[in-house]
């Protein structure tokens, strides 16, 4: 099985639950005592959100490509990067690797056309719900994506405010209960958590709709490649 090195801290509160992810998995498919070889880059978030809010996608990408080369250097055989939203900058990564970098819509949209869906509502913070590098991405693999038309602000402060900071309220839950609800009431068949934190606030229970969880299921896809 190859190392995976995987670029985390954004936020260390999901990035805790790759790590947890990662080693069931391996263990689930190589059994006995078997955990996932894998190197943890764990950022300090608090300058890339600052880069986030002022737009340096350049800057930001520029030190998660040094961090990937430096995974890379240390022997990882595939790179992962545990948030939806700064692969914004995964052209930038990729292009300083030798090895696979995986792509976290890659599984997620793999997973909804093998469960038959094509219109799928979304949910992350504003820059992945507003700008195009992640909607591109799904839709390339043939996907109809349904953001949400109201309510978004709060949607991104409930990630920012409180999951990055390991903060789950009630109250949060029924907002992002009632946007899944609206979603479904504009067709969607099914909802990407796309923010690696949103799993924390929901899950199958408690959504109206089938939930694809973007950590999850990225997690599992880095094991799957680790043993290709
Ligand atoms: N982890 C989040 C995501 O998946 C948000 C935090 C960040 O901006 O990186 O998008």
């Amino acid at each position: 099985m190859k190392s995976i090195g995987l670029i985390g801290g954004m936020s260390w509160e999901s990035t805790a639950h790759y790590y947890a992810v990662l080693n069931r998995e391996t263990a689930a498919r190589l059994g006995g005592l078997h955990s996932a070889p894998v190197i943890v880059y764990s950022v300090d978030f608090a300058p890339i959100e600052a880069m986030q809010r002022q737009g340096a996608w350049d800057a930001a990408g520029a030190e998660l490509a040094r961090i990937a080369q430096g995974l890379e250097a240390q022997g990882c055989g595939v790179i992962g990067l545990a948030t939806n939203t700064m692969h914004i900058c995964a052209p930038q990564i990729e292009a300083a690797l030798t090895v696979p970098f995986l792509h976290i819509a890659t599984p997620t949209a793999n997973a909804l056309i093998a469960d038959g869906i094509v219109r799928v509502g979304l949910l992350g913070t504003r820059f992945t719900m507003e700008k195009r590098f992640y909607i591109d991405v799904l839709e390339r693999h043939g996907l109809e994506v349904l953001v949400p038309d109201v309510g978004v602000t709060n949607l991104n402060g409930i990630i920012y405010e409180e999951l990055v900071k390991g903060i789950v309220r009630e109250e949060s839950r029924r907002l992002y209960v009632d946007a899944i609800a609206r979603l479904q009431a504009r067709g969607a068949d099914a909802v990407i958590l796309g923010c690696t934190e949103i799993g924390m606030l929901i899950d199958d229970a408690v959504s109206p709709l089938p939930t694809y969880d973007t950590t999850a299921l990225h997690a599992t896809a880095l094991v799957e490649a680790a043993l290709n």
